[in-house]
Protein backbone atom coordinates (compact mmCIF):
# COMPACT_ATOMS: atom_id res chain seq x y z
CA UNK A 1 0.00 0.00 0.00
CA UNK A 2 1.03 3.61 -0.68
CA UNK A 3 2.28 6.35 2.17
CA UNK A 4 -1.17 8.07 1.73
CA UNK A 5 -3.45 4.69 1.96
CA UNK A 6 -1.78 3.92 4.95
CA UNK A 7 -2.83 7.34 5.96
CA UNK A 8 -6.15 6.85 4.98
CA UNK A 9 -6.65 3.25 6.95
CA UNK A 10 -5.11 4.68 10.02
CA UNK A 11 -7.48 7.88 10.07
CA UNK A 12 -10.20 5.71 9.75
CA UNK A 13 -9.49 3.46 12.61
CA UNK A 14 -8.77 6.06 14.71
CA UNK A 15 -11.24 8.60 16.50
CA UNK A 16 -11.45 12.15 16.05
CA UNK A 17 -10.01 13.03 19.16
CA UNK A 18 -6.41 10.89 18.96
CA UNK A 19 -3.66 13.29 17.39
CA UNK A 20 -1.86 11.44 14.79
CA UNK A 21 1.80 12.16 14.81
CA UNK A 22 3.52 10.79 11.67
CA UNK A 23 6.85 9.38 12.67
CA UNK A 24 9.11 10.29 9.74
CA UNK A 25 12.40 9.79 11.00
CA UNK A 26 15.03 7.88 8.82
CA UNK A 27 12.76 8.82 5.95
CA UNK A 28 13.23 11.28 2.75
CA UNK A 29 11.58 14.56 2.13
CA UNK A 30 9.51 12.95 -0.46
CA UNK A 31 8.09 10.59 1.76
CA UNK A 32 6.69 13.30 3.84
CA UNK A 33 5.51 14.99 1.07
CA UNK A 34 3.50 11.91 -0.32
CA UNK A 35 2.16 12.58 3.59
CA UNK A 36 1.56 16.24 3.49
CA UNK A 37 -0.32 16.14 0.23
CA UNK A 38 -2.81 13.54 1.72
CA UNK A 39 -3.50 15.64 4.52
CA UNK A 40 -1.30 15.04 7.48
CA UNK A 41 0.22 17.96 9.12
CA UNK A 42 1.91 16.90 12.14
CA UNK A 43 5.07 14.66 12.10
CA UNK A 44 7.36 13.54 14.47
CA UNK A 45 11.66 13.02 14.43
CA UNK A 46 13.82 11.51 16.75
CA UNK A 47 16.87 12.84 15.93
CA UNK A 48 18.23 16.81 15.68
CA UNK A 49 20.21 17.41 12.84
CA UNK A 50 17.66 15.74 11.13
CA UNK A 51 14.35 17.41 12.40
CA UNK A 52 16.18 20.64 11.98
CA UNK A 53 16.83 20.13 7.76
CA UNK A 54 12.99 18.52 7.34
CA UNK A 55 11.60 21.93 9.31
CA UNK A 56 13.68 23.86 6.75
CA UNK A 57 13.27 22.33 3.74
CA UNK A 58 9.90 21.46 3.90
CA UNK A 59 6.36 23.22 4.38
CA UNK A 60 6.11 25.85 7.02
CA UNK A 61 2.75 24.75 8.22
CA UNK A 62 4.06 21.61 9.46
CA UNK A 63 3.66 20.86 12.97
CA UNK A 64 6.85 19.28 13.79
CA UNK A 65 7.06 17.16 17.17
CA UNK A 66 10.43 16.07 19.56
CA UNK A 67 9.55 12.56 19.99
CA UNK A 68 13.12 11.00 20.89
CA UNK A 69 15.98 11.43 23.86
CA UNK A 70 16.98 14.95 23.60
CA UNK A 71 20.04 16.07 24.85
CA UNK A 72 20.54 19.69 26.22
CA UNK A 73 22.80 20.68 24.62
CA UNK A 74 21.12 20.37 21.01
CA UNK A 75 17.39 22.07 23.08
CA UNK A 76 18.85 25.92 21.14
CA UNK A 77 18.95 24.22 17.19
CA UNK A 78 15.02 22.91 17.65
CA UNK A 79 13.65 25.79 19.86
CA UNK A 80 12.92 28.40 17.84
CA UNK A 81 9.98 26.08 15.63
CA UNK A 82 8.94 22.85 17.60
CA UNK A 83 5.59 22.56 18.10
CA UNK A 84 6.13 19.61 20.98
CA UNK A 85 8.62 17.84 22.79
CA UNK A 86 7.57 14.86 23.82
CA UNK A 87 10.61 13.28 25.73
CA UNK A 88 10.92 15.37 28.90
CA UNK A 89 13.31 13.91 31.77
CA UNK A 90 14.97 15.40 33.63
CA UNK A 91 14.38 19.41 35.74
CA UNK A 92 17.78 20.16 34.05
CA UNK A 93 16.35 19.28 29.90
CA UNK A 94 12.97 21.45 31.19
CA UNK A 95 15.12 24.00 32.42
CA UNK A 96 17.77 24.66 29.32
CA UNK A 97 13.96 24.32 26.94
CA UNK A 98 12.80 27.11 29.17
CA UNK A 99 15.93 29.34 28.52
CA UNK A 100 16.05 28.80 25.08
CA UNK A 101 12.21 29.27 24.85
CA UNK A 102 12.52 32.36 26.53
CA UNK A 103 15.60 33.75 24.01
CA UNK A 104 13.30 32.77 21.33
CA UNK A 105 9.89 34.63 22.64
CA UNK A 106 8.45 31.87 22.99
CA UNK A 107 6.06 29.58 25.44
CA UNK A 108 7.32 25.63 24.59
CA UNK A 109 4.85 22.73 25.27
CA UNK A 110 6.15 19.67 26.58
CA UNK A 111 5.28 16.18 27.65
CA UNK A 112 7.44 14.53 30.33
CA UNK A 113 8.36 11.51 29.32
CA UNK A 114 7.32 8.37 32.34
CA UNK A 115 8.79 5.35 33.00
CA UNK A 116 6.15 2.85 32.48
CA UNK A 117 8.07 -0.43 30.07
CA UNK A 118 9.90 -3.52 32.13
CA UNK A 119 13.01 -2.68 30.47
CA UNK A 120 15.74 -0.72 32.77
CA UNK A 121 17.26 1.38 29.53
CA UNK A 122 14.51 3.50 28.57
CA UNK A 123 14.93 7.33 29.80
CA UNK A 124 11.83 8.54 31.93
CA UNK A 125 10.08 9.78 35.50
CA UNK A 126 8.35 7.90 38.16
CA UNK A 127 5.66 8.75 39.73
CA UNK A 128 7.57 9.88 42.78
CA UNK A 129 10.10 12.21 40.81
CA UNK A 130 6.85 13.84 38.92
CA UNK A 131 5.73 14.96 42.17
CA UNK A 132 9.10 15.85 43.48
CA UNK A 133 9.04 18.25 40.08
CA UNK A 134 6.21 19.30 40.55
CA UNK A 135 6.23 20.72 44.12
CA UNK A 136 10.21 22.45 43.32
CA UNK A 137 10.78 25.85 43.46
CA UNK A 138 12.98 25.40 40.28
CA UNK A 139 10.36 24.32 38.46
CA UNK A 140 7.56 26.77 39.54
CA UNK A 141 9.83 29.57 38.15
CA UNK A 142 10.15 28.46 34.24
CA UNK A 143 7.52 30.67 32.92
CA UNK A 144 8.71 29.52 29.38
CA UNK A 145 7.57 25.81 29.37
CA UNK A 146 4.32 24.00 29.57
CA UNK A 147 3.76 21.00 30.81
CA UNK A 148 0.59 19.73 28.60
CA UNK A 149 0.53 15.81 29.42
CA UNK A 150 2.55 12.89 29.41
CA UNK A 151 4.36 10.40 27.09
CA UNK A 152 5.21 6.85 27.67
CA UNK A 153 6.94 3.76 26.16
CA UNK A 154 5.20 0.54 26.46
CA UNK A 155 7.58 -2.60 26.93
CA UNK A 156 8.27 -4.60 23.78
CA UNK A 157 6.71 -7.29 23.91
CA UNK A 158 4.14 -9.44 22.32
CA UNK A 159 2.07 -9.89 25.39
CA UNK A 160 -0.99 -7.85 25.31
CA UNK A 161 -1.85 -7.81 28.74
CA UNK A 162 1.50 -6.97 29.76
CA UNK A 163 1.43 -3.38 27.19
CA UNK A 164 -2.74 -2.99 28.52
CA UNK A 165 -1.02 -3.13 32.36
CA UNK A 166 1.14 -0.34 31.16
CA UNK A 167 -0.44 2.07 29.30
CA UNK A 168 -3.56 1.65 32.00
CA UNK A 169 -0.79 2.84 34.64
CA UNK A 170 0.04 5.26 32.64
CA UNK A 171 -3.52 6.66 32.26
CA UNK A 172 -4.30 6.16 35.62
CA UNK A 173 -1.24 8.37 36.51
CA UNK A 174 -2.26 11.35 33.72
CA UNK A 175 -5.83 11.35 35.67
CA UNK A 176 -4.30 11.95 38.92
CA UNK A 177 -2.16 14.68 37.48
CA UNK A 178 -4.50 16.28 35.64
CA UNK A 179 -6.37 17.71 38.85
CA UNK A 180 -3.31 19.53 39.64
CA UNK A 181 -3.56 22.67 37.64
CA UNK A 182 -0.68 25.80 37.73
CA UNK A 183 -0.22 28.05 34.92
CA UNK A 184 2.93 26.06 33.47
CA UNK A 185 1.54 22.48 34.24
CA UNK A 186 -2.10 21.98 32.24
CA UNK A 187 -2.25 18.15 31.03
CA UNK A 188 -4.60 17.36 28.28
CA UNK A 189 -2.33 14.92 26.27
CA UNK A 190 -1.28 11.66 26.63
CA UNK A 191 1.23 10.26 24.03
CA UNK A 192 1.42 6.29 23.92
CA UNK A 193 1.34 4.10 21.29
CA UNK A 194 3.27 3.11 18.12
CA UNK A 195 2.91 1.27 15.19
CA UNK A 196 2.66 -1.98 17.39
CA UNK A 197 0.23 -1.19 20.05
CA UNK A 198 -1.95 2.34 18.91
CA UNK A 199 -5.10 0.55 19.03
CA UNK A 200 -4.56 -0.83 21.84
CA UNK A 201 -3.26 2.26 23.70
CA UNK A 202 -6.35 4.15 22.39
CA UNK A 203 -8.23 1.61 24.41
CA UNK A 204 -6.37 2.45 27.80
CA UNK A 205 -7.27 6.00 27.24
CA UNK A 206 -4.45 8.07 24.66
CA UNK A 207 -5.36 10.71 22.92
CA UNK A 208 -2.00 11.30 21.04
CA UNK A 209 0.07 8.38 18.64
CA UNK A 210 3.21 8.19 17.06
CA UNK A 211 3.22 5.87 14.33
CA UNK A 212 5.91 5.40 11.80
CA UNK A 213 6.09 2.39 10.54
CA UNK A 214 2.62 1.39 9.43
CA UNK A 215 2.55 4.92 7.68
CA UNK A 216 6.02 4.85 5.81
CA UNK A 217 6.94 1.21 5.75
CA UNK A 218 9.90 -0.29 7.25
CA UNK A 219 13.04 1.45 8.52
CA UNK A 220 16.32 0.74 6.85
CA UNK A 221 19.20 1.88 9.92
CA UNK A 222 22.44 1.64 8.25
C1 LIG B 1 10.34 5.48 16.18
C2 LIG B 1 9.41 5.91 17.25
C3 LIG B 1 8.03 5.74 17.11
C4 LIG B 1 7.37 5.08 15.91
O1 LIG B 1 7.70 3.74 15.83
P1 LIG B 1 6.91 2.74 14.84
O2 LIG B 1 7.00 1.43 15.50
O3 LIG B 1 7.64 2.79 13.54
O4 LIG B 1 5.53 3.24 14.72
C5 LIG B 1 7.22 6.20 18.14
N1 LIG B 1 7.72 6.78 19.24
C6 LIG B 1 9.05 6.97 19.39
C7 LIG B 1 9.54 7.63 20.64
C8 LIG B 1 9.94 6.53 18.42
O5 LIG B 1 11.26 6.72 18.59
Amino acid sequence: MSIKENLQQIKSIIPEHVTLVAVSKTKPNEAILEAYQAGQRVFGENKVQELTEKYESLPKDIEWHMIGHLQSNKVKYIAPFVHLIHGIDSLKLLKEVHKRAEQNNRIINCLLQMHIAEEDSKFGFDENEIKELLESEDFKNLQNVKIVGLMGMATYTDDENQISKEFKSLKNLFDQLKTLNTFNFQLSTLSMGMSGDYKLAIKEGSNMVRVGSAIFGERNYL
